[in-house]
């Protein structure tokens, strides 16, 4: 926590504000869409809702095929199937490790070819913070008319060419569950500069119901806002957001300067700004996954928590039958990558200790 979190949350206790709607769960959706630079913001449950909400807002409906990369958590991908849509998941590419342009002209095309018919939407993810190649991937979506959601549930403050990822797509989606690098316990966000869009999730997220004195309900809604006790800790969140970035990123670097000659790290492409959400290196050689392993288990024998990275979408069992475009670089990051401890309030000693494991791993 920031400090202040407290404070706002008393305010709310004060006001007898505890419920899905009040003046922190206003001021947060204000102050986020500024800090965004975007039109409008609608504070929700969780990403994952928000994800669910822009499918549904976009009009995708069951049967329809939604584009999505592979190389994500499965918070990403899920809420396809909610809708009844099925996901089309597209591979990397290296210089971001997210969705690969070509593969996703590709899939495009393919599909449209197989099925006779584009798909209802694209889910663009920047993972661990890195934004993807907007660029290209937004033209090549407008070229066939296909609405892009972005997913920037892990890239918070983020920016290519200095604007904010999440803003580039129809709809943007944040998270602030307890992982994200600022949160409100169980949080998400749905952005747009389409007011129609925000206003058509709100509307669903408060189960649908029409502006009726009585209950009145012509479609199936949700239960998906955010609780103004919620929102009181992402005003207090917000005001360290840059901090948190700027720790986040001084992490990088000190691993980066310590661990350069062993492992490869993801740099940025010029012009654009990572959160460095996590700090993710990657073994080079072959059989890199028992290197990871090695690591993982002499990081754990210290008490040190680290992980692989996520497994691609098209490698789970869930979604082993759905069509998938790859060319073999998620797969080799999972096999190859890990988290290192990456937390905002590391201090260089720690860094400095966690190297060492790791570099004495690779040594013997
Ligand atoms: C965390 C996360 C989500 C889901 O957000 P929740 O708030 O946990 O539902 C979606 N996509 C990615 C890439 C995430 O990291």
């Amino acid at each position: 926590m920031g400090g202040e979190e407290r404070r706002f949350i008393e305010e709310a206790f004060s006001a007898n504000w505890i419920s899905p709607a009040g003046p922190h769960l206003r001021l947060f959706e204000e102050q986020l869409s500024n800090y965004l630079g975007i039109k409008a913001c609608a504070a929700l449950a969780s990403g994952t809702a928000a994800i669910h909400l822009a499918l549904l807002v976009l009009g995708v409906k069951p049967g329809e095929e939604v584009i999505c990369s592979t190389f994500t958590f499965a918070g990403s991908c899920n809420p396809i199937v909610y809708v009844g849509a099925v996901p089309v998941l597209v591979d990397s590419e290296p210089y971001t490790w997210n969705m690969d342009p070509d593969l996703l002209e590709e899939a495009i095309v393919d599909r449209i070819r197989k099925t006779g018919k584009k798909p209802g939407a694209i889910i663009i993810v920047h993972l661990y913070g890195m934004p993807a190649r907007l660029d290209r991937l937004i033209s090549i979506a407008q070229a066939y008319e296909i609405p892009v959601i972005e997913d920037a549930a892990e890239a918070l403050g983020s920016e290519w060419f200095g604007r904010k990822a999440g803003t580039f797509g129809d709809i943007g989606i944040f998270s602030f569950n307890g992982n994200k690098i600022i949160t409100t316990s169980g949080g998400g966000a749905l952005v747009s500069n389409n007011q129609n869009y925000v206003e058509k999730a709100r509307f669903l997220a408060t189960q649908a119901r029409e502006n009726a004195l009585h209950y009145e309900h012509r479609e199936v809604g949700y239960n998906y806002r955010l609780s103004n006790i919620c929102a009181a800790i992402g005003l207090g969140q917000l005001k360290v957001l840059e901090e948190r970035i700027a720790q986040r990123r001084k992490v990088f670097n000190w691993y980066k300067a310590r661990l350069n000659n062993h492992f490869s790290f993801l740099n940025e492409p010029e012009n654009v700004r990572s959160n460095r959400w996590i700090t993710t290196p990657v073994v080079p050689g072959n059989n890199p996954e028992i290197t990871v392993n090695r690591i993982i288990h002499a990081l754990d024998k210290h008490n040190i928590e680290s992980r692989p990275l996520w497994k691609p979408m098209h490698l789970q069992p869930v979604y082993r039958q759905v069509p998938a475009y790859t060319n073999g670089l998620s797969e080799k990051l999972f096999k190859g990558g890990f988290c290192l401890p990456s937390g905002s309030s590391l201090a260089v000693n720690q860094v400095e200790r966690i190297a060492g494991i790791c570099i004495e791993v690779v040594n013997n």
